[in-house]
């Protein structure tokens, strides 16, 4: 996806021309309009819209906050840059107000701007325009005899996405992530089926199922030489299920797998909920030698008390926290705060869905140790990941070790 049509407003008209000559350095091939008047652009943005508005926050008579909202309620853009000299906090706010009405914000750049961070920021658009897209794909409705007919019938199944230690850049674990292979609908992701699981008391045999049929994979990678961890993620359910540590435990010596090589993944919201019986089934899996890992940090709300009360031994950084760090200085604070935080309680840290080479190198400078993400691998089919580990890792390593 590629930039076409790009506008800058800002009213000073120095700041002005040097924004649109540093665009048009940056994207010889889109056509780059500029006004130094917030409601003349406005005017043409309605009369023709744009994939990207560079907005200066202050203006006189239409300020930058109004002339976004215009942009974004009557979707005059495809994505947003903030541009402003004003504090990085106020600045996120504002991009945190667009971002909450669907309004993909591709950075804020603090004035004068530079051309390497513009150009960086500009190469977020296509990724940006995708993931905004996956946020409300078709809804397909499953009924829970559908949901029940794929489990009887096997048509479940995980990718498995490598997680990668940035200390030494070796593969120390992977993540099984379901998979539906729909006999009509092709192959479904879990957004489609998860939550009407959760909802309809069917995710547990879900869950069962997927984690014999990994134990058995990992059964076999063991075998190859390949050894890591595997992580497993569970539904709240499965945390009030009294008989779900026991379950495990004994599964897992069926298939001669210690429990320090299986780690579960539960999400920071799920351990707010009956906490007593989650508390309990957690501390009874680490006690067995299981790992627990809290998922999704930072989309919800669990402060340090509450996190040190929970027997976890990682802290799994939400994407949200780590997608564009290097352009969003605000960003980039909460994420050394939180950073902090895990070293405070004495859990490792895993970088959730790093794409941006950018953001790589911040998430490497806070002392992250690992990493999960597009850049280095997408959720593989079980029988890719050897190929993975024998041809892609090592080119990743000699391209990201000690840099
Ligand atoms: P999750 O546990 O947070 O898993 C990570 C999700 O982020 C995966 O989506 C993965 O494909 C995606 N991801 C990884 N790296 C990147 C990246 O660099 N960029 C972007 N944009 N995305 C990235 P997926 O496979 O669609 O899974 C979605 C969610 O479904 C999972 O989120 C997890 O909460 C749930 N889920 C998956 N499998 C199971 C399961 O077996 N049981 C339960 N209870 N939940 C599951
Ligand atoms: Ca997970
Ligand atoms: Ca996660």
């Amino acid at each position: 996806m590629v930039i076409n049509r790009i506008l800058i407003v800002d009213d000073s008209s120095v700041q002005c021309h040097h924004a649109v000559q540093l665009a048009r350095t940056v994207l010889p091939s889109a056509e780059t309009v500029f006004f130094t008047a917030p409601k003349l652009a406005l005017k043409d943005l309605r009369a023709q819209p744009v994939d990207v508005v560079l907005v200066d926050l202050e203006m006189p008579d239409m300020d930058g906050v109004e002339l976004i909202s215009h942009i974004v309620n009557e979707k005059l853009a495809k994505a947003l840059v903030i541009v402003s000299a004003k504090p990085p906090s106020l600045i996120a706010s504002v991009g945190v107000m667009a971002e909450s009405q669907g309004m993909p914000v591709l950075g804020s750049l603090q004035k004068p701007i530079d051309a390497d961070i513009l150009s960086t920021t500009l190469n977020g658009f296509g990724d940006r325009l995708i993931a905004a897209k996956n946020v409300s794909p078709l809804k397909l409705e499953f009924s829970p005899v559908q949901l029940m007919e794929g489990i009887s019938q096997s048509q479940f199944f995980s990718y498995y996405q490598p997680k990668v230690a940035l200390q030494d850049m070796t593969l120390s674990g992977v993540e099984a992530l379901a998979r539906w292979q729909h006999p009509e609908h092709g192959l479904l992701s879990p957004y489609y089926f998860i939550e009407r699981m959760e909802k309809g008391g069917l995710i547990d045999a879900l869950t069962l199922q997927l984690l014999d049929q990994s134990l058995a994979i990992k059964q076999h990678w063991n075998a190859m030489g390949l050894s890591f961890e595997l992580s497993i993620n569970l539904s709240p359910t499965s945390l009030s299920n009294t008989g779900f540590t026991d379950w495990v435990y004994d599964h897992v010596q069926v298939f001669g797998i210690a429990p320090s090589e299986i780690t579960f993944e539960v999400t920071e919201n799920d351990l707010l909920g009956d906490v007593a019986k989650s508390i309990q089934t957690l501390a009874r899996l680490r006690l067995k030698g299981f790992n627990i890992a809290i998922d999704d940090y930072g989309t919800g709300f669990a402060n340090a008390e509450q996190l040190s009360r929970i027997p976890a031994t990682i802290l799994k950084l939400d994407r949200s926290m780590i997608h564009g760090v290097a352009s969003k200085s605000q960003l980039e604070k909460v994420l050394k705060s939180t950073v902090d935080l895990a070293n405070d309680l004495g859990m490792s840290t895993v970088a959730e869905g790093v794409e941006l080479e950018q953001d790589l190198l911040i998430v490497k400078a806070f002392g992250i140790e690992y990493v999960q993400g597009f850049i280095f691998a997408r959720p593989l089919p079980h029988d890719d990941l050897w190929d993975w580990s024998q041809t892609k890792l090592p080119a990743l390593k000699d391209r990201y070790f000690s840099t």
